[in-house]
């Protein structure tokens, strides 16, 4: 107990420096559109080098960049970011949008509204065109002011999306109660697509409620071919995932979106996840 706690606090300290350091990255893992292969979108995943090389992943660091507050200015820096490269992508595709992570703690801060419409007009790009992906975790706090503030976030223009969906403390009520433009699909019931029959089942509900609410559908943690053809097949409407590409560099992004060649069976550079034989559904 008592290592694991000097390690977060030695991780807590080297984190509080990184970002003045320059040791943060952020990311870009495009998110495709099933029925045509176009890259529509790219969620931005924040990223630390650290200088001993030591390999840690925001699964790591990001819960204890939300426990010691940190998370805020760190969270600030990725959307100015994120909204700066969108602004360049926008130049070769005026369609293109980004997906950035959104910290129960950062709607927590007072000046959070302000904060993001600063970044809309400082990068002028169209509110519609960022979406901010929030846990369940919104639904266990004070739900009158998390419904106000994503009202907040709604009548900026924004969009919203409901991250990890099925995975925490799924109230549907809540879906309707607030300003959800989308769900994302957790990569849990998808890998268990066409293998478990129960996952399979709980993704084509997950499809129907949402063409109900008329929210849009994103499939996270697509690994092979089996996976995506049961999404299309179930009409999902966007899939991201490692089989279609994973997180990239800002550059490598602009360099994928330049060709604008509908992303098709074989990723450039990334070899297939093994095939599975397709089972029934
Ligand atoms: P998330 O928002 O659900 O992001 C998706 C995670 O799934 C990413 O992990 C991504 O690399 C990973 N992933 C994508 N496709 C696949 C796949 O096919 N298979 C598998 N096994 N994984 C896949 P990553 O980058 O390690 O991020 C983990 C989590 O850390 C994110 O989950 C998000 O909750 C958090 N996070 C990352 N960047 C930020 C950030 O800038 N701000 C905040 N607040 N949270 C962040
Ligand atoms: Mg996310
Ligand atoms: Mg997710």
């Amino acid at each position: 107990l008592r290592a694991k706690a000097e390690e977060r606090l030695n991780v807590s300290t080297a984190l509080r420096h990184a970002l003045e350091l320059n040791e943060l990255t952020v990311h870009y893992q495009p998110v495709i559109d099933l029925s045509t292969g176009a890259m529509v979108s790219a969620e931005a995943l924040v990223r630390w080098n650290r200088p001993d090389g030591a390999p840690i992943g925001p699964a790591d660091f990001i819960p204890i960049a939300e426990e010691t507050g940190l998370i805020i200015p760190i969270g600030a820096w990725v959307l100015e970011q994120a909204c700066r490269e969108l602004s360049r992508w926008q130049r070769s595709d005026p369609a293109m949008s980004v997906a950035v992570n959104l910290s129960v703690l950062q709607v927590l801060a007072p000046d959070i509204l302000q904060q993001i419409e600063g970044v809309l007009e400082r990068t002028r790009i169209r509110p519609e065109s960022l979406c901010r992906e929030l846990t369940e975790s919104v639904f266990m706090h004070d739900i009158d002011y998390f419904g106000k503030m994503l009202t907040g976030l709604k009548n900026l223009g924004v969009q919203l999306s409901l991250d990890d969906f099925g995975t925490a403390y799924s109230s549907l009520s809540y879906l309707s109660r607030f300003p959800f433009d989308a769900v994302k699909i957790d990569q849990g019931f998808v890998r268990g697509l066409g293998v478990n029959p129960h996952d399979t089942a709980l993704v084509a509900a997950i499809l129907s409620m949402a063409d109900a609410l008329g929210l849009s559908v994103t499939a996270e943690g697509i690994e092979d071919d089996v996976q995506l053809a049961l999404l299309k097949q179930m009409h999902c409407q966007r899939g991201q995932g490692f089989y279609l590409d994973r997180a990239m560099s800002a550059d490598a992004l602009s360099q994928l979106l330049a060709r604008s060649q509908p992303w098709r069976a074989h990723p450039v550079g990334l070899p297939p996840a093994p095939s599975r034989a397709p089972p029934g559904l």
